[in-house]
């Protein structure tokens, strides 16, 4: 028998799939709003003002090419440590922290689950419903059986968090709790500086495992403001890991530049975990690529650049709430009688829409307008050229 015979095909990525549909379409006006990816005005995926000098002045020194240390820049882990946790972290300061440079933020969760499996082998992992789609493939990938714990609630178009506070205080010890630190993904509706306190305190009381999510730092209130959560559990005394990525910060998707950052007891346990994870990363891909990270360090340590950035992503996130404000205005004013305001409550490039299956599907066949099924649409492809269209495609159909 031929050696790939029984190979079956794989069903296709939800997402993508959207993607080949609409680069199919023939229409002029059709919009993708089925993306993850930042959009400017003009329908482009920006190349940042910082970015483009950074790599200048990089690419002008020609450095050698030589490879990275396992765990990646030392330079960008320390940035990136200070950007989670604050650059006057006592949990930096105390050496507590490790950092790993990791491919993206979906490497960052990898090589934190693949570790974990070894720690915890029998653990069982607890994602919010609904997640980012990879979180379960990922987690079940490394070995582990994923549940969901309740999150979204579509009546009240916020979170669940009787039911989620619930689930999480009925887990045995050291079941994994991934969550979205802000801009949850694909539902834009966070939890509150009030209850994620009583997060930590479920987990605290439990002995569950915290693995915090950080996409999207910067796309929802700020830099700061974004990594409340991480600030809260930092304070808490617990262990936990974060997965980082600048994919979104910096608009930088394909370099594949992203973080695992482990807070341990102290920093000879830090030392002990590092030289574990490091193993996990040898047998995985050896070591991170240069490019990416080096611009990210480069742009975050360079005082001039860092400004530069902390600009341009203060206007992504601007241009998406503006996005937010004018889809809901542009509903009332086409005469839409359901009160669409929470999507202006939503923070992140996504929103649940409340739109059903069938009205995805009507506003695809009918308008070229592409979203997921579920009702998630991505704010960040809207631009001041399609909001109108958009707007009233959407009116036109839910009368
Ligand atoms: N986590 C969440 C919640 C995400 O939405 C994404 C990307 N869409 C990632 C992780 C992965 O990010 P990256 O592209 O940097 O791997």
């Amino acid at each position: 028998q031929p050696l790939f015979a029984s190979v079956e095909m794989a069903p296709r990525d939800p997402i993508l799939g959207l993607t080949e549909a609409f680069n199919a379409d023939t229409r002029a006006t059709k919009v993708n709003l089925g993306v993850g990816v930042y959009y400017d005005d003009n329908g482009k995926i920006p190349l940042l003002a910082a970015v483009r000098e950074a790599e200048k002045v990089r690419l002008e020194s020609a450095p050698p090419r030589g490879y990275l240390p396992i765990e990646g820049i030392p330079g960008y882990n320390t940035a990136v440590q200070q950007l989670l946790f604050g650059a006057d972290s006592p949990l930096l300061a105390a050496g507590r922290v490790a950092t790993f440079e990791a491919l993206g933020g979906t490497g960052g969760l990898k090589i934190g689950a693949d570790f974990l499996k070894r720690l915890q082998p029998d653990a069982q992992v607890w994602i919010s419903d609904p997640s980012w789609e990879n979180h379960r493939a990922l987690f079940e990938a490394a070995g582990f059986k994923v549940n969901a714990y309740p999150y979204y609630d579509a009546t009240s178009q916020g979170v669940n968090f009787d039911g989620m506070l619930a689930c999480l205080n009925g887990l045995p010890a050291n079941s994994i709790v991934v969550l979205h630190a802000c801009c949850h993904n694909p539902t834009g509706v966070d939890l509150t500086a009030e209850q994620w306190p009583r997060v930590v305190e479920a987990v605290k009381a439990r002995g569950l495992i915290a693995f915090l999510d950080c996409a999207y730092q910067g796309f929802g209130d700020g830099i700061e403001a974004d990594a409340a959560a991480l600030r809260i559990f930092g304070a808490s005394g617990l262990d936990f890991f974060v997965s980082s990525s600048f994919s979104k910060s910096f608009s930088l998707y394909g370099e594949r530049v992203g973080a695992l950052s482990i807070v341990t007891e102290s920093k000879e346990e830090a030392a002990r975990v590092t030289s574990q994870v490091k193993r996990v990363i040898r047998t995985n891909y050896s070591n991170p690529p240069t490019h990416g990270a080096a611009v990210v360090a480069a742009v975050l340590t360079t005082p001039a650049l860092r400004q530069q950035w902390e600009k341009e992503l203060g206007e992504m996130r601007e241009r998406i709430r503006a996005m937010r404000t004018g889809l809901v205005d542009k509903l009332a004013a086409a005469g839409v009688s359901r009160d669409f305001s929470f999507v202006t409550r939503q923070r992140g490039m996504f929103s649940y829409s409340g739109l059903t299956s069938a009205q995805v599907d009507r506003l695809r066949d009918e308008y070229g307008i592409y979203a997921v099924g579920t009702g998630r649409i991505c704010l960040a492809a809207l631009n001041s050229k399609n909001l109108d269209y958009v707007g009233n495609a959407i009116a036109a159909i839910l009368k």
